[in-house]
């Protein structure tokens, strides 16, 4: 007899297996979904090994199985295990990132009674227990969740538990329906033959001619026609063709068509470039350790792929993957979300013509769960997705590529697993003996920090692969706003970027203004000076909050009053600062009454295509100027845009958070690889009060290497990532005093833990209220942890319902 180890979809599973009996004449494999019984409740489990033994005495059976086909390979297996160790998140939401989409189904529980109890006395039940049963009697069997309607969710519970428990009602269970449904079309053909029609169509002429010519036109095709071609057809709506069909002429029928992410329409092929110097010894090294691996041996197999935009990595990306194929084997593109437009899509289309999926949350879930099947099927050489695309059932993967490593959109924040999945996609290639490619032009330094140290190799693209006269990267314009002031000028726009933006107005060109709103107003700066506090002990920015009106170090909770005088300059001007967005459209408005303004950001695009909209608007010359936050930063190929104005570069840097520099270098250097990719060049200005930083510096210079150094030089002398790690854990509840109070608990648990298992380099860092200290009406908590094997001590402690704890944080605010 055989057992099998079960990850269950359940809150209660939290990080470990049951053990099931596996019922004789059911085959069962690894990876395969399955039914198992679960307190009194029947649930979907995935079967993640098969054992001799159980691992408890008292086992259950496995009560059928979902699909016949395993829904997980096995590197899928052991990624799900490393995934919840890792980031020590529930098995089973590790599980779930690979299944099907719209997989997750609920068993639905229903009640009906038993032939034995007609005779029973029903006078011995209270009246709500007859009352119940009443119900079930009338209908033969009713859902739990209908009694739940009629009863009250808690008494039909229990309720029901009395009658099972008396032999008076039985419990069932039947899967909730799935709610992927094929996509149909709505297709026209001719009941009568052709000729008929054609007679039936001569006779409508004059007093119907809309149903004359549909007749005509359904006539001279032979076989049926998709409804919306044939009302194209004819230029009609569809009473004209249900009129038609009243008359018995026409027939409307629904076809089940694929649901095709890709319109391949107007998609050409393209071919492979020829590749530069650089290019080409790039790709060799990335070449010879895919046919390393192929071979079996195992080598270095991460890439970092450092190259400015433009210097040609997408081509190397491409090639790469064309080898890959070359090998019988198959690659996973992940690109940020904003990244997935159509132009990314079609480059890699155009390459492998029908070889490409795309996985994309903002597909319908009928769209993803095809996608998945075809792709679990092999249909694909190419999956390109954001994020979870990782995941994708990709057979024999050869290659996984991560374009714009450096993006935050890469770590999963907000729901468990916490995971980052570059450090998901390294895992998977090991364990599936596959290259891993890590792209970027500002490199995570936590990254650049491996390559240099020789754990992934480094590859490198220094400049831009441009057409013969070379446009280089486009001149950035420091533009220190303390001197604004002092000459008099208090607007958001220095004189330098009013004078630019009104000349490149002037010249049909268009202009970009760039706003970083996030942490906009919570931190206090010297309009003279630019001088911004911050914490003694943690050198991060006190945050203001506005309740009891203090600066606040959301790290170590020291507070301090709002000082009414600039500490440094003595000047009375010291403000909060922070313009949004529409506040810039409004003065951009004031200050350039001619232009005509496009505002772009997370609350003009929550809608599905409208960032596309905005886009297009702005590509088709609609506007001059385009207002945005950081996501315009990114992907934006626009050739008539000649000038770039960051209107505030400090509201990143700010942030009361070790990567706060890191941050606004990449925010920089992507906006100011905006301008110029035209013929038309380009220029950049910045403004802020710190142009000394070394970030704005870097940025500005398009030096990667100048901030590197100096970022690395900090992150080592203040002890953070990588010469650390960290965890945040963050507990949240309606009551602040509560919430502190179990915050210093926790803290307290974790000293004497550490301290009696004499874990040296593990070090404690508040409790603080976090950074957002209230959120949907909930107070937050938060404490950080230091450390080098951070999951592993804290798989030990016992954490309570309220508290969620990130391993490396992307951040600390
Ligand atoms: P990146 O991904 O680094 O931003 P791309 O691969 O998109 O760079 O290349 C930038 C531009 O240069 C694209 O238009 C691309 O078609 C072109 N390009 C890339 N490699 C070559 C090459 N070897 N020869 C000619 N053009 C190239
Ligand atoms: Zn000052
Ligand atoms: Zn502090």
């Amino acid at each position: 007899m055989g057992y099998a180890e079960v990850s269950v979809n359940s809150p209660v599973a939290q990080r470990r297996t049951f053990s099931y009996v596996i019922p004789s004449g059911l085959s069962v494999e690894v990876g395969q979904a399955v039914w198992v019984p679960f307190g009194d409740k029947l649930l979907q489990g995935i079967v993640l090994e098969l054992t001799h033994y159980p691992a408890v005495e008292e086992t259950r059976e496995i009560d059928g199985v979902i699909e016949p086909r395993p829904v997980l390979f096995p590197a899928h297996v052991s990624l799900a295990y490393w995934i919840s160790q890792h980031y020590l998140s529930p098995l089973f939401d590790a599980v779930a990132l690979m299944l099907p989409p719209g997989f997750e189904r609920k068993a639905l529980t229903f009640i009906s009674i038993p032939p034995i109890s007609d005779n029973f006395d029903l006078s011995s039940l209270t009246p709500k227990q007859r009352h119940a049963l009443e119900l079930v009697q009338r209908q033969g069997k009713v859902s739990l969740g209908k009694l739940e309607k009629a009863l009250g969710k808690k008494r039909a519970q229990t309720i029901v538990a009395q009658l099972v428990r008396r032999g008076l009602a039985v419990r069932s269970y039947e899967v909730e329906p799935i709610k992927v449904r094929p996509k149909t079309v709505p297709y026209l053909y001719l009941a009568v033959t052709a000729d008929e029609a054609r007679q039936e169509a001569a006779k409508l002429q004059g007093k119907a001619n809309k149903q004359a010519s549909l007749l005509d036109f359904l006539a001279q095709h032979s076989g049926p026609v998709p409804l919306a071609e044939a009302r194209q057809g004819v230029n009609c709506d569809k009473a004209v063709a249900d009129a038609l069909v009243s008359k018995g002429l026409v027939e409307l029928q629904q076809v089940e068509v694929k649901r095709e992410p890709i319109s391949y329409q107007g998609i050409t092929p393209s071919y492979p470039l020829t590749l530069t110097a650089a290019q080409e010894s790039a790709l060799k090294s990335i070449q010879s350790s895919l046919l390393q691996v192929a071979e079996g041996h195992t080598s270095l197999t991460t890439f970092l792929l450092h190259g400015v935009t433009g210097s040609g990595k997408t081509e190397i990306y491409l090639q790469a993957l064309a080898e890959v194929v070359k090998l019988g084997k198959r690659g996973i593109v992940l690109v940020p979300e904003i990244a997935l437009t159509p132009q990314t899509i079609e480059r890699f289309a155009s390459r492998f013509p029908h070889k490409v999926a795309v996985l994309h949350s903002k597909l319908s879930l009928g769209e993803q769960f095809d996608e998945w099947q075809r792709i679990r099927n092999g249909e694909f050489d190419v999956v390109i997705g954001s994020r979870s695309a990782v995941f994708a059932p990709q057979p024999d993967l050869g290659l996984i590529v991560i374009d714009e490593e450096h993006e935050w959109t890469y770590k999963q924040q907000d729901k468990s697993p916490h995971y980052h999945v570059r450090d998901v996609a390294i895992k998977l290639a090991e364990l599936t003996g596959a290259v891993v490619i890590l792209g970027s032009a500002t490199p995570d330094v936590e990254t650049f920090y491996h390559a240099q140290r020789g754990d992934y190799r480094l590859l490198q693209l220094p400049e831009r692969v441009t057409p013969s006269e070379g446009s280089p990267l486009p001149q950035v314009e420091v533009v220190d706003l303390r001197d604004e002031l002092k000459a008099g000028n208090r607007s958001i726009f220095s004189r330098s970027l009013s004078q630019a933006i009104a000349k490149a107005v002037a010249g049909g060109e268009q202009v970009i203004l760039f706003l970083n709103r996030r942490g906009a107003a919570s931190f206090i700066q010297c309009r003279n000076c630019g001088f911004v506090l911050r914490c003694r002990r943690c050198e991060v920015t006190l945050t203001h909050h506005l309740a009891e009106d203090v600066l606040v170090c959301h790290h170590c909770n020291y507070k301090m009053p709002v000082p009414q005088i600039c500490p440094r300059c003595l000047s009375r001007r010291i403000k909060f600062l922070g313009v949004g967005t529409q506040k810039l459209e409004q003065e951009a408005s004031y200050a350039f009454p001619q232009t005509r303004r496009l505002r772009w950001d997370s609350d003009v695009t929550k809608r599905k295509y409208s960032h596309h909209e905005i886009l297009g608007k702005f590509r088709a010359h609609e506007a001059d100027i385009l207002i945005g936050t950081q996501m315009i930063a990114k992907g934006l190929d626009l050739p008539l845009v000649t000038l770039v104005g960051v209107v505030s570069a400090d509201t990143g840097l700010n942030l009361p958070d070790f990567r706060a520099g890191e941050r606004t270098f990449q925010l920089l250097s992507q906006v100011a690889g905006r301008a110029g990719r035209g013929t038309l060049g380009g220029r950049v200005i910045i403004q802020t009060y710190s142009p000394e930083h070394y970030a704005i510096q870097a940025a500005a210079k398009h030096d990667y290497a100048l901030f590197y150094d100096r970022e690395i030089t900090y992150r080592r002398r203040l002890h953070n990532p990588p010469f650390t790690r960290l965890a945040s854990l963050v507990y949240t509840h309606t009551n602040d005093a509560l919430c502190q109070r179990e915050a210093e608990r926790m803290k307290r648990l974790l000293i004497e833990e550490r301290d009696s298992q004499g874990i040296a380099d593990l070090s404690l860092i508040g409790p603080a209220p976090a950074f957002i200290h209230r959120l949907r009406g909930r107070f937050r908590w938060q404490l950080i942890l230091r450390g080098s094997e951070l999951a592993a001590f804290l798989s030990q402690i016992p954490v309570p319902q309220g508290w969620t704890v990130d391993i490396d944080p992307l951040g600390l605010v």
